[in-house]
């Protein structure tokens, strides 16, 4: 069986593979490691493989984890962040990747002034437009950003969806990549960041401009739900 430090190599591989064919360069971007469910014990361990930006869903799992592991990784949320979780997912984090309303942003600008913080912030697109799925509707994103200027905010987000085709997810990790094109020149607002890809279709995402990915399984192997608190 493959260790977790050789699967976080054979990641970092095949994203400078993906980085290499579209053209790109090899630092140009960067790999979440998303740890939900998981415990401290194994997080430290592909900390000690080298990775530093780790990914979690829950903040009320973050908050437990923070203390116990090394004070130099920087903690992405990336699930859905309820109104009265914003205040200690502003203390914790770097980057808050799961911005799906204008409430919200709003909220994490004035609460990260008051406790002198500033986590960058990306706004979570539904590009695909499922029932089931957080985020803004692309048709909103534009009207969120005018409305809200903040330095804080560096880009946007998406999920593509579960069963979808290679030319679908193609289709989606552009459309988001267009839609941050057409936001930025009609607000003036730069968004260099696109957080998108998961173990399942980051390549893909690299193909299309993605500068953050967000990989669980490919690193942790597969998640126990059962075991733990959901993601
Ligand atoms: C769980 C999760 C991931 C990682 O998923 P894998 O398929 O395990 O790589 C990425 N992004 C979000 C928003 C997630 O909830």
């Amino acid at each position: 069986m493959e260790s977790v430090s050789e699967r976080l190599a054979s990641v970092r591989e095949r994203m400078s593979c993906a980085l290499r064919k579209a053209g790109r360069a090899t630092d140009s971007a960067r790999l979440v490691a998303v740890s939900k469910t998981f415990p401290a014990e194994a997080i430290a361990t592909v900390r000690e493989a080298g990775q530093l930006l780790f990914g979690e869903n829950r903040v009320q799992e973050l908050a437990g984890k923070v203390p116990v592991l090394p004070q130099d990784i920087e903690w992405h949320p990336i699930g859905h962040l309820q109104a009265n979780k914003v205040r200690a997912a502003v203390n914790l984090a770097a980057w808050i990747h799961s911005i799906d309303t204008a409430d919200l942003l709003r909220r994490v600008i004035r609460i990260a002034a008051e406790e002198n913080r500033a986590p960058r912030l990306l706004l979570e697109v539904n590009v695909s437009g499922e029932a089931s799925k957080f985020g803004m509707r692309t048709d909103e994103v534009e009207a969120t950003v005018a409305a809200c200027p903040t330095p804080l905010l560096c880009g946007l987000m998406t999920v593509a969806p579960a069963e979808a085709t290679e030319t679908e997810l193609h289709r989606v990790f552009a459309s988001l990549r267009e839609l941050r094109d057409r936001v930025s020149a009609a607000t003036g607002q730069p968004l260099p960041e696109l957080s998108m890809g998961m173990s399942g279709d980051f390549e893909i995402a690299l193909a299309e401009g993605a500068t953050l990915v967000r990989v669980g399984s490919a690193i942790f192997g597969h998640r126990d739900y059962t075991a733990g608190a959901p993601g």
